[in-house]
């Protein structure tokens, strides 16, 4: 673990507390990550299972920003668990807005997210970590080609870019 970053049982904490504080407690039970392997993502979230990911390498002594990336991927949980779309619609604006959270695409006025509309899948060796992302659904019983174990399939993800994130900060209101 780097330095400058709570571990994950003080992330599961933050998220019921921000869940109490800002969802009235509406989001399930998510578990709450870090994969250090996100190159170009900040955060990442999958609804089946749900969980939530979070990038070290990008948020290590970086506390707001992690508040930020986890509290917007909590939009999204919030969002599907209350049976709405949980892409970066109006109503997650304005949640976005009601939390004052930076606004990470539209004030910038182009960047579309990389996969807005795609439906993706994972597929992960929880052994060795490898991922997998897949359009379609794959078939089941795929094993990892390593480690011959069974792979992991989480449907649905959204990402949070670094890219975005960066150029939010800058032209920051
Ligand atoms: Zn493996
Ligand atoms: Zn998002």
């Amino acid at each position: 673990m780097l330095p400058g970053l709570p571990d994950v049982a003080e992330l599961q904490l933050l998220f019921a507390q921000y869940n109490w504080m800002h969802f009235r407690g509406e989001i399930p039970t998510y578990r709450i990550a870090y994969n250090a392997r996100f190159s170009n993502c900040a955060g990442r979230i999958t609804y089946k299972p749900p969980l939530i990911e979070l990038s070290p390498k990008h948020l290590a002594g970086k506390a707001g920003e992690l508040r930020e990336t986890l509290l917007h991927e909590m939009i999204h949980a919030w969002l599907h668990a209350l049976g709405k779309s949980p892409g970066h619609t109006a109503t997650f604006k304005k949640k976005m807005q009601e939390l004052g959270l930076r606004s990470i695409y539209h004030d910038l006025g182009r960047a579309i997210p990389l996969n807005e509309s795609t439906k993706r899948y994972i597929l992960r060796c929880e052994k060795c970590t490898m991922e997998l992302l897949r359009k379609r659904k794959p078939p089941a019983n795929l094993v990892c080609a390593r480690c011959r174990k069974p792979l992991a399939v989480f449907e649905v993800v959204e990402m949070r870019p670094v890219e975005l994130t960066q150029a939010a900060s800058r032209t920051r209101r």
